[in-house]
């Protein structure tokens, strides 16, 4: 196993400070080790989920050679060379498991924001005593930037929020977490080729979910009582004016459907298998509050907004991966795991294998389907 940096390097390196799991803590699994603390139902802090990786790597005895970096896996005649900055290996077999969240994914009008107004990305974030005073644009209302604006806001900087196509959901339903529900109705089993639009579920954003020991629900209707703006998509930048699409209306609704359908997906669930009487009574979130007169421009030269945080996702990194198993988004083209050439392997990616894949408890069922496979490959190889 070749790590670049240290054990859980990401949630050494690229986490905020203030970061929490938006899962709760039964659900931090991995295979032969389980969240055996106090709090069941708390939500981890970023030094928790490093220690509980740490202990994990501990306990498995993974052979990890730390401080390597691959820069580069090529074809070679019996498999794959892989090169490191330690040295060159053989491999008949490769599994990539670098992350699904390399880099931030920053849209190019970020290339026109007038100069004095700092930017920001996830990675470059770690609290909100870094920015400087005034007000702050955030980008994206998907888990990160929801709890970005929250803390930012909180801070006393004024926070506008840019608002496209959202995962709306509320933190806990009928007195359960939301993903206890996920996991107990098996949505989050639903396999890969059981999805209906498959590049859709593996491009869906993050839902808008925080993990705080109040189990809060963080949506949008959360986040304008607390005063903060919403306004629609960036769509550009013209004359140091950021240009917002309007139609915020169909966004919200759409994402209060979709909501709604989940939450009846659960209660049909609880009622044919007899779950009814154990949870609380069905709940009907109100509407999102659409503002009644969303702004369609700023003005970035104007001094009110002095920075912006980029919370528009993250991609993976292969500019290292020399072989050509790409498609034209940069995505690996793959199998459930399995990727488009004989020995080479991927884990951790959105719906790999099934929607619960780019979470932590869902590795241990996707790595024992690749690991039976890599294992077949290997063996049919002689
Ligand atoms: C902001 C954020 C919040 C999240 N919150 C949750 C959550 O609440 N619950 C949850 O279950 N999941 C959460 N996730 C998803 C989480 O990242 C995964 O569950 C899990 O960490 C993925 O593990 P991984 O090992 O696949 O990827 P990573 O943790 O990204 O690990 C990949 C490793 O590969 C190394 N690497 C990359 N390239 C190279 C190279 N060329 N050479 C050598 N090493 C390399 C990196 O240093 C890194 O250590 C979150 C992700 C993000 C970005």
């Amino acid at each position: 196993m070749l790590e670049r940096g240290e054990v859980a390097n990401s949630w050494r390196t690229e986490r905020w400070d203030s970061l929490r799991l938006l899962t709760p803590n039964w659900q931090s699994r991995l295979p032969g080790l389980r969240y055996e603390g106090p709090d069941p139902d708390g939500y981890m802090a970023v030094a928790e989920v490093t220690e509980f990786i740490e202990r994990f790597a501990t306990a498995s005895r993974a052979p990890v050679r730390t401080g390597t970096n691959v820069t580069s896996v090529r074809h070679a005649d019996d498999g794959y060379r892989v090169t490191t900055t330690r040295g060159e290996l053989a491999c008949r077999a490769v599994v990539i498991a670098s992350g699904a969240c390399n880099r931030p994914s920053v849209p190019h009008l970020s290339e026109s924001v007038p100069a004095p107004v700092e930017q920001l990305t996830p990675f470059d974030y770690r609290d909100p005593g870094k920015l400087p005073d005034g007000g702050v644009l955030v980008v994206g209302a998907s888990a990160t930037g929801v709890q970005l604006a929250a803390e930012v806001q909180r801070s006393g900087r004024p926070v506008t929020l840019s608002v496209g196509e959202h995962v709306r959901l509320p933190r806990t339903y009928r007195g359960r977490d939301v993903l206890w529900w996920m996991d107990a109705a098996g949505v989050w089993d639903q396999r890969y080729d059981e999805v209906e639009d498959l590049t859709r579920a593996r491009r869906l954003p993050s839902p808008q979910l925080v993990g705080t020991p109040e189990r809060a629900t963080l949506d949008l209707n959360a986040l304008a009582s607390m005063g903060v703006e919403l306004v629609g998509r960036w769509s550009a930048v013209r004359d140091g004016q950021a240009l917002f699409s309007g139609g915020l209306r169909n966004v919200f609704s759409l994402a209060d459907l979709k909501m709604r359908r989940l939450l009846g997906t659960f209660d049909e669930w609880a009622l044919t298998n007899g779950h009814d009487g154990e949870v609380g009574p069905a709940e009907r979130l109100a509407p999102t509050r659409v503002p009644e007169s969303a702004r369609l421009q700023l003005d970035l030269r104007s001094g009110e907004i002095r920075s912006i945080v980029w919370a528009t996702g993250f991609r993976p990194d292969y500019g290292w991966l020399d072989v050509p198993v790409l498609d034209a988004k940069g995505q690996l083209r793959h199998e459930g795991g399995a990727v488009d050439s004989p020995g080479l392997y991927a884990l951790g990616l959105p719906v790999l294998r099934r929607r619960r894949s780019t979470f932590i408890c869902g590795i241990e069922d996707d790595a024992r389907a690749v690991i039976d496979h890599l294992a077949r490959y290997l063996a049919g190889r002689g």
